[in-house]
């Protein structure tokens, strides 16, 4: 299946490993319409994509970003899209955020190093480079010394959160989230909701809040998934989102921008929503 539409993607501004260019050109020759870059805790590959950008008039790029949020013993991920994200005091917090991100790596490189897997910090920071540190960097530098032989055993092995090996970063409520994307005159969206354990009793509160939407056509979901998310969404009258979490890792399975995503008309929907709240404030 090919759609036109993908609300969620990754470049090397965090753990993606496409550049902000790159996945722009890829958006294009995939005949891709309407795009988000939704980097975690970080908006700093917009500027390079709205450039890019220029080649594909006919593109529509929505500026994002992925939030990691805590809840008991989920871990929730909201996704903000039209944000003013220039806002000084956003661009403080996500710097914050992503300071807490190089000490959480730190940490779990440590731990690794003491059971055994010996791992040099500084590879961690160049597999970063310039972007947000995440566990995939250090997951690349284990592959990189032969510890593992993929991203998901490094995931499965050490660092999942099951893991003694995994490290938290400090708590941010999901409801934070939300009103840390309403700050700046977005929209938040639930992302990948099989992973929130008991989602329909969590949803109440997060659609309280102003939860906009959720994802439904999310990356590899399957047709059955998919039509249960949907009724969730309508049931909660939240926009049926999605789109591929493309990454760039070229493992096996990967959905490839394009594979899978949200109608034209989510994005109309959420439009209106965005349109509706700025006439209200
Ligand atoms: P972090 O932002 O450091 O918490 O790492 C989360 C990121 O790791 C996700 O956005 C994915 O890119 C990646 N990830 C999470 N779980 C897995 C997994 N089981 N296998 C491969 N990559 C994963
Ligand atoms: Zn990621
Ligand atoms: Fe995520
Ligand atoms: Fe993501």
């Amino acid at each position: 299946m090919s759609v036109t539409v993908d609300l969620h993607s990754h470049t090397t501004a965090s753990d993606g490993r496409l550049s902000p260019g790159e996945l722009i050109d890829l958006f294009g020759r995939r005949g891709l319409k309407t795009v988000a870059i939704t980097d975690h805790d970080t908006t700093n590959g917009l500027e390079e994509a709205f450039k890019a950008k220029r080649a594909y008039p006919d593109m529509v790029l929505i500026p994002g970003v992925e939030l990691s949020a805590d809840s008991k013993d989920t871990e929730m991920h909201l996704l903000g899209y039209f944000l003013d994200y220039e806002n000084d005091s956003f661009q403080k917090t996500l710097s914050r955020f992503r300071e807490g991100r190089v000490g959480r790596a730190r940490t779990m490189v440590k731990k690794l190093s003491d059971m055994g897997v010996d791992l040099k910090w500084e590879r961690v920071l160049e597999f970063a480079g310039d972007g947000a540190v995440g566990r995939p960097h250090i997951a690349r530098a284990m592959i990189e010394m032969g510890h593992v032989g993929s991203m998901s055993e490094a995931f499965d092995k050490y660092l999942g959160r099951g893991s003694p090996v995994y490290a938290d970063r400090a708590k941010f409520s999901p409801i934070d989230a939300i009103e840390l994307i309403h700050s700046v005159n977005g929209l938040a969206v639930l992302a990948h909701p099989s992973w929130v354990d008991n989602l329909e009793s969590q949803l109440p509160l997060l659609v309280e809040a102003g939860l906009a939407g959720m994802e439904v056509h999310y990356s590899s979901y399957s047709l059955e998934l998919i039509t249960e998310l949907e009724s969730l969404a309508n049931r909660f009258g939240l926009v049926p989102c999605g789109g591929s979490d493309y990454h760039a890792n070229n493992n096996d399975g990967e959905a490839l921008p394009g594979d899978q995503g949200p109608p034209e008309e989510s994005v109309d929907r959420l439009r209106q929503i965005a349109i509706q709240r700025t006439s209200i404030h």
